[in-house]
């Protein structure tokens, strides 16, 4: 027979398991770099505008990264933030570029989006307020989680790129 305190410690131990996650509030975060409509219209392709400044999506299966695994990193289409590793990125036959995670924590903000009757999280880059695509709980890694993500809204730079152009990037104090 099993005694309460047992069904009360295995009760307490599956709620600990469960509050290791959470979620993060990046709602109030405000876009570092802010620009007005007609400024990021001059700045942008008419279909990168579409969706990053206005919430587009691109059809599914026709972004340049749906199947794109090269290695390296994708960058923010409008302001060139890092936003993902190539080695978050998975098939997720969804149509759409995906990963599993970001790649720094502040990269980007996360929005509940209530359009089109769903209850869906937008990302958006944490440094412009571009959007860039949906989150969605369901992913199969270990993390859980995918990350949808526009082709339009990325711009891969493939590793062996990087190394030679990072050398000039140092800040001065
Ligand atoms: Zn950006």
């Amino acid at each position: 027979m099993k005694s309460p305190l047992l069904i009360f410690s295995i009760l307490l131990l599956s709620v600990a398991c469960q509050a290791q996650e959470t979620p993060k509030d990046t709602a109030t975060m405000k876009p570092k770099i802010e620009k007005t409509d007609s400024e990021w219209k001059a700045e942008l392709a008419p279909d990168v505008y579409r969706i990053m400044r206005e919430a587009g999506t691109e059809r599914p299966f026709t972004g340049e990264y749906n199947l794109h695994f090269e290695d390296g990193s994708y960058r923010c289409g409008a302001c060139n933030a890092v936003l993902f590793s190539s080695d978050a990125k998975f098939e997720s036959h969804c149509g759409w570029p995906s990963f599993d995670k970001v790649a720094d924590n502040d990269a980007i903000i996360e929005r509940e989006d209530r359009s089109f009757g769903m209850v869906r999280t937008e990302v958006l880059c944490a440094n412009c307020g571009g959007h860039l695509g949906h989150l969605f709980d369901d992913g199969p890694t270990e993390t859980g989680m995918r990350y949808c993500i526009n082709s339009l809204a990325l711009d891969f730079e493939s590793a062996s790129d990087s190394t030679s152009t990072s050398s000039n990037s140092q800040e001065a104090k």
